[in-house]
């Protein structure tokens, strides 16, 4: 949620920064090269990855950051070079600003977006790169195909002073999160609030407020977040999805989510309405 990075989507490079030097998000099987210049990585900038001695399959201009030109760059083999390491996403959520991370998160989904749309999925004709629009298109029976987004909820359930955590069974930490499920196709977004609450824990909610959204490039969610007032019913918890639980109190929260997730913004913000933080 960084207000003043200013970065402009856009779908081809304006002519009159053809050759401009610009960022470069090189993406090798879904990590991201940082150049290690002086012991400490940074992204690549040039005319073309080749400038810096990489020699990509494909790019895609991505747009403008303060005016400077960011691409995504796709390598379809490992890159061997003593001045690239590849990163993955999580451990360059360390490292970027918050910006620079999302823009890192979108390189990665459209170049494996790329990667796996080259034949039509309806006839299986080899697809082109469709006119003026990030998509591809099927030259024989024209089906368009848009980079790949799966919107999924994300909520945090409140009574008063406690709120709702849940540790989910897939979980590598120790650690309670909010509840987030995908939306269905058919469903609103509030209606998959009520179902994946009433799914994972086994109560009814009210109140719902929108809090904000945060893409989530594993592999290519968009998190909707919200908050909501518990209504009714105990815990019951699906236990093929969560392994435990329970109401905490503002005072005596277990281990949460680190400061890069929309999980967090959302227990942090009903943190500051109970005065702690
Ligand atoms: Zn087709």
């Amino acid at each position: 949620m960084a207000e003043s990075f200013n970065f402009r989507p856009m779908v081809s490079l304006p002519d009159e920064l053809s050759g401009v030097q610009g960022i470069w998000l090189c993406v090798e099987r879904n990590m991201v090269l940082m150049q290690v210049s002086e012991g400490r990585p940074k992204l690549p900038e040039g005319g073309h990855p080749r400038d810096f001695g990489l020699y990509s399959d494909h790019e895609h201009f991505l747009g403008l950051l303060d005016g400077v030109p960011v691409w995504a760059a796709g390598f379809d083999q490992p890159v061997r070079s003593d001045d690239f390491q590849a990163q993955n996403l999580f451990s360059l959520s360390a490292q970027l600003d918050t910006g620079t991370w999302a823009l890192a998160g979108r390189a990665v989904q459209i170049v494996e977006w790329h990667r796996t749309h080259q034949f039509c999925g309806r006839c299986g004709e080899r697809t082109e790169p469709a006119q003026g629009e990030r998509a591809r298109k099927c030259p024989s029976c024209g089906l368009l195909n848009f980079p790949r987004l799966a919107p999924a909820i994300i909520t945090l359930i409140e009574r008063g002073e406690e709120a709702l955590l849940a540790r989910g069974r897939n979980f590598g930490n120790p650690m309670y999160s909010t509840l987030a499920g995908f939306v269905e196709p058919g469903e609103s977004i509030e209606e998959a609030v009520h179902r994946e609450v009433r799914e994972e824990v086994g109560v009814e909610v009210t109140n719902l407020r929108y809090f904000g959204s945060q893409p989530w490039p594993f592999p290519h969610s968009l998190m909707i977040g919200f908050h909501a007032d518990w209504a009714a019913g105990e815990i019951a918890i699906d236990e093929a999805e969560i392994s435990d639980a329970k109401w905490f109190h503002a005072d005596d929260l277990p281990n949460i989510p680190g400061r890069i997730s929309i999980s967090r913004w959302l227990i942090d913000d009903w943190l500051r309405r109970q005065g702690r933080g």
